[in-house]
């Protein structure tokens, strides 16, 4: 089996980012090596654009004349002057980590070593302090040396089997290599799939996005406050390969000065949320070619914060913070041509809050189940279910505060039928609790021992996944990080893969699904480092690399 040295440093997130030295003149057979191994492994090539710690795909010169094992920081080289695709996917195995199989330190229960038969550097057949090793010594690694002139050769095998002519590489990954490479790159990372800001600008609030398909093709609209402070709807058409391009806009895409913008589609429709220049709750309605059809006027009231959800193809719920300091839901009818109806409400007597959001829990066509995850003003979570009707929103149950304190709290509906909360919580590390909500929403149990935990974050934005959840977040660094969590049948979260070193600086990250692009599946929408609107669209499934897209 395979091996790593002691100390060595592996690749965040299994992302290689790359570059490839024009002067080479085998190309074809390094992206044939880039690709085997990306197919039979969870570890992803990437285009190098700006990140620190790249590998340079070079010619072998003196001084460099061997890749680096694993990952050195800043710019480092790799051999690729051979043309056979097994020397070239050997190199690579050395940048991931490996070790020569042969200079592991427990070689000698396996392998006798003839070092007077040696006529090369030696150093490459020293015994090394070893990492992660695998139980097996693997005659056939991809990491394995030939033992050179088989009737005078410079291995022989302990048990005498393997013969010497059968001890090397044949120039693939073996299963035992594959499984070291398992073992240090568990999980299938998320691939960025496009870069560039496509032009939109400047932004204050990046805020919310959402997807839907137009002329099967995948569109994403970006509510945002612009760098004047104006509601602006920005659109976005998403390639299938998940290249990004910036529409035109619609008629009547900016609107008056607000805060705190969302948007959501609402059957062939799109309503935008946001707390407007005199502190009240506005709703404004876009047709389905996105130009402005209406708003809600002075239909509602001051709100501090706001959020929204569609319930049906014609209703959506605001619930905002009134100006009471109390969660506030209303509910909006949406008529075909964009005009908007208050309907009811739930009332002043709701919980003291501070902040709101809310996820559609159930829905049988009558009747549905809303969550509502909202901060008390001691800032402490409480998750609590509503009962919404042909005319009425009803409060069902809460959860009391089982979760502590917490900000940039959000709550997803996953498929397994589990509520998530996600946070960031007192200690500024992300959290995911899992809940079960029973169909009626009359229960609410905290799934306590199951949480997903990760480091330390500035933001965390999330969407439910076909595997479980994933999670946007600004890292502690201030750089944008896809997370992938899986939750099993019991409400377990377990951390899958994350985009590594990807992206750069960002924050007010949002995250949405994209049902429509089949090379992209989620895309994120932020302030960049440059204050600009950045959207950026991502694999999150176990994709194809980078290569392997059109
Ligand atoms: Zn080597």
């Amino acid at each position: 089996m395979g091996a790593t040295p002691a100390g060595v440093k592996l690749w965040p997130g299994g992302i290689v980012p790359y570059e490839i030295n024009a002067d080479l003149g085998n190309i074809v057979a390094i992206k044939d090596a880039i690709k085997t191994i990306e197919q039979q492994t969870n570890v992803r090539f990437v285009a190098r654009y700006l990140q620190d710690d790249y590998v340079r795909f070079s010619k072998q010169t003196l001084g460099n004349a061997n890749s680096k094992t694993g990952r050195k920081g800043g710019r480092q080289f790799l051999n690729a002057s051979l043309n056979d695709v097994g020397s070239i996917m050997h190199e690579i195995c050395h940048t991931l980590g490996m070790l020569h199989e042969h200079q592991r330190d427990d070689r000698d229960a396996s392998v006798i070593f003839h070092a007077d038969r040696v006529t090369e550097d030696m150093d490459d057949y020293e015994k090394r302090d070893t990492g992660t090793k695998t139980e097996k010594y693997d005659f056939e690694s991809l990491m394995h040396y030939n033992v050179g002139d088989v009737s005078n050769p410079i291995f022989e095998s302990v048990a005498g089997i393997p013969s010497p002519a059968n001890i090397g590489s044949k120039g693939a990954l073996t299963i035992t290599d594959k499984t070291l490479l398992e073992a240090i790159y568990p999980a299938a990372p998320v691939v960025r799939r496009t870069d560039g800001e496509g032009g939109a600008g400047a932004v204050i609030q990046a805020s919310a996005i959402s997807a839907m398909g137009v002329n099967n093709t995948a569109v994403v609209a970006n509510a945002i406050v612009n760098a004047s402070g104006k509601y602006q709807l920005v659109l976005w058409r998403i390639r299938d390969n998940g290249v990004v391009l910036r529409m035109p806009d619609p008629v009547g895409a900016t609107g008056g000065k607000a805060t705190d913008v969302q948007v959501v589609a609402v059957g062939r429709l799109y309503v935008s949320a946001m707390r407007n220049a005199a502190g009240k709750l506005l709703l404004i309605s876009h047709g389905n070619n996105f130009d402005r059809l209406h708003d809600s006027a002075g239909l509602a009231g001051e709100a501090s914060d706001v959020h929204i959800i569609s319930i049906s193809n014609d209703r959506v719920v605001t619930p905002c913070i009134s100006g009471s300091g109390r969660v506030l839901s209303i509910i909006w009818q949406l008529r075909p041509d964009g005009s908007i109806e208050r309907f009811f409400d739930s009332g002043t007597d709701g919980p003291k809050a501070k902040r709101v959001s809310s996820v559609l829990m159930q829905d049988d066509g009558s009747i549905q189940i809303a969550g509502i995850l909202y901060t008390t003003p001691s800032s402490k979570l409480v998750l609590s279910t509503w009962k919404v009707d042909a005319g009425s929103i009803t409060r069902l149950a809460d959860s009391g505060e089982v979760m502590g304190k917490a900000d940039f709290a959000q709550v997803v509906k996953a498929d397994t039928g589990h509520v998530v909360v996600v946070c960031r919580d007192a200690s500024s590390k992300l959290l995911l609790i899992p809940f079960n909500v029973s169909d009626d929403g009359v229960t609410i149990t905290r799934l306590s021992g199951l949480e997903g935990r990760a480091g330390k974050i500035r933001e965390v934005a999330a969407v439910s996944r076909p595997y479980g959840v994933l999670t946007a977040v600004i890292s502690e660094k201030g750089h944008i990080l896809l997370i992938k969590w899986a939750i099993n049948a019991d409400g377990a979260l377990e951390r899958l893969g994350d985009s590594g070193d990807q992206a750069g600086q960002g924050s007010q990250l949002s995250v949405t699904a994209l049902p429509f692009a089949t090379q992209a599946t989620v895309c994120t929408a932020a302030r960049d480092g440059s204050a600009k609107l950045l959207p950026i669209t991502w694999d999150d499934v176990d994709g194809p690399g980078e290569l392997d897209v059109v």
